[in-house]
This record gives C-alpha cells, structure tokens and sequence, in this order.
C-alpha cells in the first residue's frame, strides 16, 4: 500500500501550511509546498524566460504569481521523487491544473473554506520558524515564549509578505486566479469542504476523516 496523494486548497492564510504538518506526522507523506521552495530561490535567475520580472522573489514581494514555467518544473521534480505527497499552494490556475492533471492522480483533494476577514487577520499575525518552518500566530497560537519556536527553539520571523497591504493583494489575487481551482474539482465532484474557520485541531479531525475515506 503506498501513501496517499493529497491536493490542499484554500486562500492564503486559509491553515495550509498547518495543517500539511499535522498530514506529515499522521500519513507518513511529504510536504511539497510551492511557496517554500520558491521562498528558496527568490533570487535564482530567470532572465531567459524575458518575462515581467528576473527572479522569483519579484513576483512574491508584489503578492503576484510566479511564472507557470517556473513553478511547473518545481512541481514535477517534487512529485516525482516522493512516495505519498501533500501538496499545497499549487496549483494556483487552471493552467497549473492542466499540467498537474497530466503528471499525477490524486486521491484526496481537500478544501479549507476561509472568510476573508479572518484570513488577512490570520496572514498579519502569521509567525515562521526560520529553522523548522513551523507556523505560529500572535493572537490565536501564541508561541511559550515571545520570538522562539516552540518547536525546535529557532527565531521566529514574519514573511515580508504578510503585510496587510500584499495580503489583501494576494487574496484579490486568489479570488481571480485559483478560485476557479476550487470549481473546477468541485465540479470533478471530488472536492472534501472542510470549515477551516474552526479551531485548529477541530479543522484537524475533519482532515484526517476525509483522507481516511479516500485513500485506501
Ligand atoms: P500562502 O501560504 O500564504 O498562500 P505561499 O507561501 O503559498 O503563500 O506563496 C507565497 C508566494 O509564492 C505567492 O504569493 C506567489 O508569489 C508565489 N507562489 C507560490 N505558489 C505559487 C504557484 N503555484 N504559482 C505561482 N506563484 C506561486
Ligand atoms: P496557509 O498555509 O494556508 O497560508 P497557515 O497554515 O500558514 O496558512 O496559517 C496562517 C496563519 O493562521 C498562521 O499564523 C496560523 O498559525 C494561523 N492558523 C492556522 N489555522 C488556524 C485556525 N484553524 N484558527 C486560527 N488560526 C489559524
Ligand atoms: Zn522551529
């Protein structure tokens, strides 16, 4: 039996990132996220692709998208090489959901249903681990102590996108792009809603039961 192939969507802030952890730890499956792997290689030269930008890190710092070349070719070799994934922040477009369609199938595809209130609440009190990547939040999953990972004790920091103005940009452009992500595996009647406005663990308990039912 291999592990299970799990798609993750939601807006930004939505509880991705957390709730991928808790997948991790529970399936035994790994976490290809498009946004960390981008977050790596902010600076990595893409002037051949004579595109708006040069790097990556242009795009995430306007709260744009990067471009599909570069972000298809990430998601490919990640695929690839794990035995079981959960991939979330991808795909972001319906050309990003044609290319997915054509490299993997999928046996869960999971939707945490977010108002847009909370999720700027949630994206500007957002908190990072610089060394494990755990996500903390100011208000409503405080670290024990102000600053450290509860975690691993690193430095936590706060993305220099998660400021209100590049989270309000980032939702709009969410809305426009990947909400027909969401519609479009809804109407492949596949799509598992999930109330990601509830508590982290409730949220949790709802994750958990639908990847249960689907991956056998
Ligand atoms: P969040 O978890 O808050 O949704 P991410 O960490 O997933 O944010 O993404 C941060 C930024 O990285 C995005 O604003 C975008 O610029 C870029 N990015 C991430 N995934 C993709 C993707 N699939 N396609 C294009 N750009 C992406
Ligand atoms: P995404 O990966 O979808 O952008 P994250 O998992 O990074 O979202 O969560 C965004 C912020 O919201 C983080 O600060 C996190 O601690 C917090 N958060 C996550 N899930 C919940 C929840 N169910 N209720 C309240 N805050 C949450
Ligand atoms: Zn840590």
């Amino acid at each position: 039996m291999s592990n299970p192939r799990i798609l993750i969507l939601g807006a930004p802030g939505a509880g991705k990132g957390t709730q991928s952890r808790r997948l991790v730890e529970e399936f035994g499956v790994e976490h290809v996220t498009t946004g960390d792997a981008l977050r790596a290689n902010k600076g990595m030269d893409i002037s051949h692709l004579d595109l708006e930008y040069d790097t990556p890190g242009e795009y995430m710092d306007a709260g744009e998208l990067v471009p599909d070349e570069v972000v298809n070719e990430i998601v490919k070799t990640a695929l690839e090489e794990a035995d079981g994934f959960v991939l979330d922040g991808y795909p972001r477009n319906e050309s990003q959901t044609e290319y997915l369609d054509s490299i993997t199938d999928l046996d869960v595809v999971l939707y945490l249903d977010v108002d847009d209130d909370e999720l700027v609440r949630r994206l500007t009190g957002r908190r990072v681990c610089e060394d494990c990547g755990a996500t903390f939040h100011v208000d409503f999953d405080p670290p024990e102590e102000e600053g450290v990972c509860d975690e691993c004790g690193g430095d936590l920091y706060q993305r220099e996108d998660d400021t209100e103005e590049t989270a309000r940009e980032r939702i709009n452009v969410y809305e426009e792009n990947t909400a027909p992500v969401v519609e479009y595996f809804r109407d492949e009647g596949v799509l598992e809603e999930i109330d990601g406005e509830q508590t982290p663990d409730e949220v949790w308990a709802d994750v958990k039961a639908a990847v249960e039912a689907n991956a056998n």
